[in-house]
């Protein structure tokens, strides 16, 4: 890598080796209250990668210190999404709620020290208290408690002898920093709440700028990479670990969080989607999480692609939708097979093909990939092809079928339009057309012009599928803005899921494996649902049309 591509964090790791620091530490520190989404994979491609590239190793941190919102569920999904991503914690995956006992003696040191004190004030009060950004704060009453005072407050609020709200431990540094943060921040409160691993041993709880940093100490971790949200949480982050007394401590640096167009990046409205049943579920394909992307068909390699290409910088900025969707098809073009399915089928009569015949194509998988190998497709005297293949009284410029026009049928034969059947309502029901027999292969001798060729399955042949036709979930590329008094849920896009209960596909998609990925020719990627597929009977998500159809 060129220094001039190196990222400032590289660039700091590279001047601590140059100092002589010996090992780089980074962790990924999720708090399991929600599933992964695309801007956690920016963090864990950034933080892994980090590692790999200066020798080091990356810890996988469950941040759970907060009892009311986690669970279990979001652990197992975690390690799922980030196993799935290709990134591999080895043996190093820690809990925060592993540290609670280290985190408490941590509190009773600082409370000895007198750089902590048990407060009385009400919750209400202490926010009052707390001054604004332009007034500073006032000392609570209860500042200037005795040291030994403190300490039997806290350790009978850990006994369970108050009520929740009835005190909480602050750090006692300067109520009048201009930075709120470091008003005597509250360290711990009281919660009288189970938590999902530490049962019912605890009922007061570290705040998150008590434990995070703690937490980055107890483990060794060099370098503790966060977003730019937590800047000016820094001082404290520092402040601990000076009043700690610890030894080579942690440093906090912070980057730009990953914002992306025509969808929504914060854990508490992707729940709010999920509870409103506005999607399906967390890995609904239209959710940005890792777990909708991973049944959207979106590869793994392609995600992290993607979150490298984007860089990591000091500024917030909106990745446009359609760079994420370039990675995409960009592998999708390299590894995915290329079959045929019908969507939405008119038939297709051959009159001149023998009725009974059938005959088999061998077909290349991927132009783009020989290794792929060949697959059969059956050919026969009925055939669907997409109804929007067909118009009656064609526009200029129009290559496909129309009365008396020929066309060429992806790896097979030229065929000409004959005549149009119609139903009572006037719908068309069929085409009548005919074949040349010399064109077989997609030329003919005498070499003449075929513009148009169309994707088609035999009827006698193909299989029914499901298809779930997936575009963006929102249809603004800021949902988040959408002007005075309305919500992000103002903008979703109705059209964010077409169902199509019977598409018609060649029959060497019956048997496609779950999660397995296709390009669909002329209609887009798609991929094998892991979840709603049945055996025989896959339902196919579209990952990606072929093209951007969002481009302004
Ligand atoms: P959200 O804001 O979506 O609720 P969070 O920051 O509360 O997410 P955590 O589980 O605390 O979620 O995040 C774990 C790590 O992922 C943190 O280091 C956080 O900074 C990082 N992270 C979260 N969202 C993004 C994002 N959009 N871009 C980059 N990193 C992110
Ligand atoms: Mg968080
Ligand atoms: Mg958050």
């Amino acid at each position: 890598m060129s220094e001039s591509t190196k990222n400032f964090i590289e660039h700091i790791i590279e001047n601590d080796l140059a100092a002589g620091r010996r090992k780089i530490l980074t962790r990924f520190p999720p708090e399991p209250n929600g599933y992964l989404h695309i801007g956690h994979a920016k963090s864990i491609t950034l933080n892994f990668t980090l590692a790999q590239q200066y020798g080091g190793q990356c810890n996988l941190r469950f941040d759970d210190t907060n009892p009311t919102r986690e669970e279990m569920e979001f652990v197992e999904s975690i390690k799922q999404d980030v196993a799935w991503l290709g990134f591999d914690w080895g043996d190093r995956e820690f809990y925060a709620s592993d540290y609670f006992e280290r985190l408490y003696e941590f509190a009773e040191f600082l409370i000895s020290k007198d750089k902590a004190y048990v407060d009385s004030l009400s919750p209400e009060q202490i926010r009052e208290y707390r001054g604004t950004p332009t007034e500073p704060g006032r000392n609570s009453p209860y500042r200037d408690r005795p040291v030994q005072e403190s300490l039997d407050l806290f350790r009978r609020m850990r006994k369970g002898e108050f009520a929740e709200g009835e005190h909480v431990l602050r750090a006692k540094i300067d109520m009048a920093h201009p930075n709120l943060n470091m008003r005597d921040p509250s360290m711990y409160r009281i919660r009288h709440a189970a938590h999902h691993r530490t049962g019912s041993t605890w009922c007061i709880y570290p705040m998150y700028d008590f434990a995070h940093g703690q937490s980055d100490a107890i483990e060794g971790i060099s370098h503790s990479i966060c977003t730019l949200e937590f800047e000016n949480h820094r001082p404290l982050y520092d402040w601990f670990l000076k009043e700690l007394e610890l030894p080579d401590p942690p440093h906090q640096y912070e980057f730009a969080r990953l914002n992306l167009t025509y969808t929504v990046l914060s854990k508490r409205k992707l729940r709010e989607l999920v509870e409103q049943g506005i999607v399906e579920s967390w890995d609904d394909p239209r959710m940005p999480t890792i777990s909708g992307m991973r049944r959207r068909g979106y590869p793994p390699e392609a995600i992290v692609a993607f979150c490298r290409d984007i860089g990591v910088s000091k500024t917030e900025s909106t990745i446009d939708a359609a760079h994420l969707l370039f990675h995409i098809r960009e592998h999708l073009n390299r590894t995915a097979a290329r079959v045929m399915a019908v969507l939405d089928p008119v038939k297709v009569v051959i009159t001149n093909y023998p009725a009974g015949q059938t005959e088999e194509f061998v077909t290349e998988n991927n132009p783009e990939d020989p290794a792929a190998g060949t697959r059969i497709v059956p050919f026969s005297r009925e055939l669907y092809i997409e109804r929007e293949d067909f118009i009656e009284e064609p526009p200029k410029k129009w290559f496909r079928l129309s009365p008396g026009r020929e066309v060429r049928l992806k790896n097979a034969y030229y065929i000409t339009c004959d005549e149009v059947v119609r139903d009572a309502d006037g719908t068309i029901v069929e085409l009548r057309c005919s074949y040349d027999p010399e064109s077989r292969g997609g030329s003919t001798p005498d070499g003449r012009k075929v513009k148009g060729t169309l994707h088609w399955v035999s009827a006698a042949h193909a299989v029914p599928v499901e298809v779930h036709n997936y575009d963006h979930l929102f249809c603004t590329p800021f949902p988040e803005n959408p002007g005075e008094g309305g919500s992000y849920l103002d903008n979703l896009n109705p059209d964010s899921r077409q169902i199509v209960p019977r598409a018609w596909a060649e029959p060497s998609l019956q048997h496609a494996e779950s999660g397995q990925r296709f390009q669909f020719l002329r209609k887009g990627y798609y991929c094998v649902d892991i979840k709603l597929s049945k055996p025989g009977f896959p339902v196919f998500n579209r990952t990606v049309t072929l093209r951007d159809t969002w481009a302004k």
